[in-house]
């Protein structure tokens, strides 16, 4: 393995370009001065918007066309070549402050791991083999993909049964891509008629959007069930075949097409990290987001578990909180590297809102729980100043 030479002196290493590592690059390019060289790695070159990957209908009327979903990096380096490290990496070794990027080894001066999370399967025979996930562009390209083909399929005139889709996980992403499937105009991306996919969300064991607020839930199954989705409550998933899943209560569920959207968990790379982990292999942070016992080692967004002091539990692994903790954690690392006292985070969450179908939408927003029209509208604006803060960014860069 080649030791990177290229580095005059070690960086300050921000490991993924998601929502934490986004942000948080700008905020050390921001609060830094040029006064340390600041790496950004990710194994892709673009961000990609992770928050809209439910909208299936529209990615496949895109037919392999990313731009919607994704800002390209590479705008934001204009006069800074050596800012992106792109490739994989393979290894975070804190003891000598070197991680493994595609068979190199890079030091570091201080990390923030940014690198998100991967669907987590519980064990559960089978699922990561036969169903699909939006977790990553990719697989939800994949699944918009398959979805059109098979609708396609049953109106070419041979007649068959109506497309069968389950989803699994009652969370809001189960809730938004059942939503999105049952409500979207496939006609439009097959280019003929054809009849909407019959659509089941098994909720599992955990109660239903469980964590929200109960008026929005009560909106939200009504919502669900205007728009033709069956819940299958209270039982969790045993095993899945090629084309069935079996419940824990010996139930038998027949699909044609299967989507796993019931967690994620720290991708291996993470977990592998000799240190306190958390549920699903967050790892554990400070109240400065930092890891203990490795002082200018930070974790920020769904890797990090990160303990709210009022509630004694973890923070959601949101883009609202990644976003949240990014400026902090950078200003923590300067503080580090300064010797000064570090800052707290303190976590507010802004609200909270979930598609349900390609019309409507559920949200509980200042105190107030809403639904309807307007409040997908408020999500779509939401999502836009997201996109546009990501290519604003990558515009202030440039000039
Ligand atoms: C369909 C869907 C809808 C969602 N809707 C919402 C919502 O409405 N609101 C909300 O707040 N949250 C939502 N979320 C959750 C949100 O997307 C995540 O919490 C958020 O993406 C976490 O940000 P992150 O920066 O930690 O990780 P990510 O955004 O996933 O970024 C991780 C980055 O690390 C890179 N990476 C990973 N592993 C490696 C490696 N080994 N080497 C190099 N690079 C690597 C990846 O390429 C990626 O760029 C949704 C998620 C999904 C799937």
């Amino acid at each position: 393995m080649s030791e990177k030479t290229d580095a005059q002196e070690p960086a300050i290493l921000v490991l993924g370009a998601g929502y934490a590592g986004l942000e948080l690059w700008h905020a050390l390019e921001r609060q830094s001065h040029g006064k340390y060289p600041i790496r950004l790695v990710d194994r892709h070159p673009v961000h990609v918007m992770r928050t809209e990957l439910y909208e299936l209908a529209r990615l496949s009327e895109a037919e392999g066309g990313v731009s919607p979903w994704v800002v390209p990096l590479r705008g934001l380096l204009a006069g800074r070549t050596d800012a992106l490290l792109t490739g994989t990496v393979e290894e975070i070794d804190l003891a000598h402050r070197v991680i493994h990027l595609d068979g190199q080894r890079v030091s570091f001066r201080s990390l923030a791991i940014c690198l998100g999370s991967v669907p987590a399967y519980y064990g559960v025979p089978g699922a990561d083999t036969y169903c699909h996930s939006v977790y990553r562009l990719s697989g939800a390209q994949k699944l918009a993909q398959a979805i059109r083909d098979a609708l396609g399929r049953r109106s070419s005139g041979v007649p068959v049964g109506q497309l069968r889709i389950v989803v699994v996980g009652g969370g809001s992403t189960g809730t938004e891509v059942a939503g999105e499937i049952a409500t979207a105009d496939w006609s439009r991306s097959v280019g003929r008629t054809v009849r909407a996919p019959q659509v089941r969300l098994v909720i599992g064991a955990l109660p239903f959007l469980a964590g929200l607020d109960p008026n929005l839930i009560a909106r939200a199954r009504k919502l669900l069930g205007t728009a033709g989705v069956e819940l299958l409550e209270g039982v969790n998933v045993r095993r899945v075949e090629r084309d069935e899943l079996e419940l824990a209560s010996g139930a038998r569920i027949p699909f044609d097409l299967a989507v796993w959207a019931a967690g994620v968990q720290a991708p291996p790379v993470v977990r592998a990290i000799p240190v306190e982990h958390g549920r699903s292999g967050r790892i554990r942070v400070d109240e400065h987001l930092e890891v203990p016992g490795h002082p200018g080692v930070f974790c920020v967004g769904d890797v990090a578990e990160f303990i709210d002091s009022r509630t004694h539990l973890p923070i959601p692994a949101t883009a609202q909180a990644a976003v949240a903790e990014a400026p902090v954690a950078a200003r923590n690392i300067l503080l580090r590297l300064r010797g000064r006292p570090l800052q707290p985070f303190v976590y507010r969450e802004r609200g909270v809102i979930v598609a349900v179908g390609t019309r409507t939408a559920v949200g509980r927003v200042g105190g107030l729980t809403l639904g309807g029209r307007p409040v997908l509208v408020l999500k779509n604006l939401v999502e836009s100043a997201e996109r546009r803060s990501a290519r604003t960014h990558a515009r202030g860069k440039r000039s």
